[in-house]
């Protein structure tokens, strides 16, 4: 697959013509090549055509579910994958990011946010480059060397902390649900108790954040989980 920018081509898959026309004017703007499906059987057609770098998908289609594709997708691509959901479909939106989604906008959005969720989902996560130092401000994360240090000063991280925040890292820009960290960093048995979560989150903003109740780096995504922002 190439890298360059105008090269690659994204599979928009909305059955509504409306929000069709304007994410695929918004994307060409950009000069990215569109492809356009107008139910789950014409994307799982374009999917394997095309192979495109990334796919903008509605959840409500008329033959069937976003969520379904995704699973379905899943089992054998890890193409990044970019929801779009009406207000009224927000369980559906955690469902779909569970099932492999990686991040999601709620409609309407506007150009700017459509832009800055199709460029963090098409650069290389950090996580390619796993013995790298990772800057959060003036917070350095060396994980070859496995410490945290503000400026000389090493930050002290329990081992939970220290793998939650590595999570974080691995998905930075975008959005995690709490299944999926609890998964994650606890293990498969943990899915469920976002209390717990709640609590470390609230250790490393203490620790990490300048300050902690207005966290620049590790955001809320209200009913949905944390973002991890550099
Ligand atoms: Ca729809």
């Amino acid at each position: 697959m190439t890298e360059q920018a105008t090269a690659a081509s994204i599979l928009v898959v909305e059955d509504e013509p409306e929000i069709r026309r304007f994410v695929r004017a918004t994307l060409l703007a950009e000069r990215w090549r569109v492809r356009e499906a107008g139910s789950v059987e014409s994307a799982r057609e374009a999917l394997v055509a095309e192979s495109p770098a990334l796919m903008i998908l509605d959840l409500g289609l008329p033959d069937g579910d976003g969520i379904q594709l995704v699973a379905e997708l899943r089992a054998w691509s890890a193409l990044p994958v970019l929801v779009l959901s009406a207000r009224s479909e927000e369980a559906d939106k955690v469902a779909a990011l569970d099932a492999g989604a990686d991040d999601y906008l709620t409609k309407p959005f506007g150009v700017r946010e459509l832009n800055a969720r199709v460029r963090a989902l098409l650069r290389r996560p950090v996580a390619t480059e796993a013995d790298s130092a990772v800057c959060m401000g003036d917070v350095v994360v060396d994980r070859a060397r496995r410490t945290v240090m503000r400026g000389d000063v090493p930050l002290h991280l329990t081992p939970i902390e220290y793998r939650l925040l590595l999570a974080f890292i691995a998905h930075a820009g975008r959005v995690l649900t709490h299944r999926q960290l609890l998964r994650e960093v606890w293990g498969p048995g943990h899915g469920t108790d976002a209390q717990y979560l709640r609590v470390y989150v609230g250790h490393l903003r203490q620790k990490l954040e300048r300050d902690p109740t207005r966290p620049r780096h590790l955001l809320t995504e209200t009913g949905i989980g944390y973002r991890f922002q550099l």
